[in-house]
C-alpha cells in the first residue's frame, strides 16, 4: 500500500445545477476552484444515469445507461488530477421507486437535484496509468 499524509485545506457545499451532468459539474467546480485532491460525497436525484463496470479480465470498461430517474442515495468519490485536468472518480448507489438499487462507477448522469459536501486537501493527486490494472491510478 502506497501512501501519504494530506491536511484538509478547504470545505465547500453545493448545490449542483438541474439539468447539467453530475460528474462535470464537480470537475468544473474544481477547475475554477484551483482543487487538485478532495474527497466528497452527495445526495439527490437524477434524470438519467451512465454507469461503467470495469471488466479485469479484458481491462475494459462496460458502459451500463438508465434512461429513469433515480435517487442518488449516495454519490462518493475523490478529485484528482488526469492528463492535466481535474477528474472526479465517482461511485454512486441509485435508487429506483420500489427501493432497489443499481450501483457503480459513475460516468455521466443528468441531475435532478443535488447537494454536495467536498473536502480539499493541499496536496497534487496525479493519476498515472498503472500496468498492473491497466487503470489510473494515483501516483503517490
Ligand atoms: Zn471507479
Amino acid at each position: 500500500m502506497d501512501y501519504q499524509e494530506v491536511d484538509a485545506t478547504r470545505e465547500f457545499v453545493a448545490r449542483l445545477e438541474h439539468g447539467g451532468d453530475w460528474r462535470a459539474q464537480i470537475e468544473a467546480f474544481a477547475a475554477d476552484e484551483g482543487i487538485a485532491s478532495a474527497f466528497f460525497f452527495g445526495l439527490g436525484a437524477v434524470q438519467d444515469a451512465e454507469l461503467a463496470f470495469y471488466d479485469q479480465d479484458t481491462k475494459e470498461y462496460d458502459s451500463i445507461v438508465f434512461e429513469e430517474p433515480l435517487e442518488v442515495v449516495p454519490a462518493v468519490g475523490n478529485v484528482s488530477t488526469l492528463d492535466g485536468e481535474p477528474f472526479a472518480h465517482t461511485h454512486v448507489a441509485l435508487s429506483r421507486p420500489d427501493g432497489t438499487t443499481v450501483a457503480g462507477h459513475l460516468d455521466s448522469a443528468t441531475v435532478f437535484a443535488g447537494e454536495l459536501y467536498l473536502r480539499a486537501f493541499d496536496t497534487d493527486l496525479v493519476r498515472e496509468r498503472d500496468p498492473v490494472t491497466d487503470l489510473d491510478l494515483w501516483n503517490l
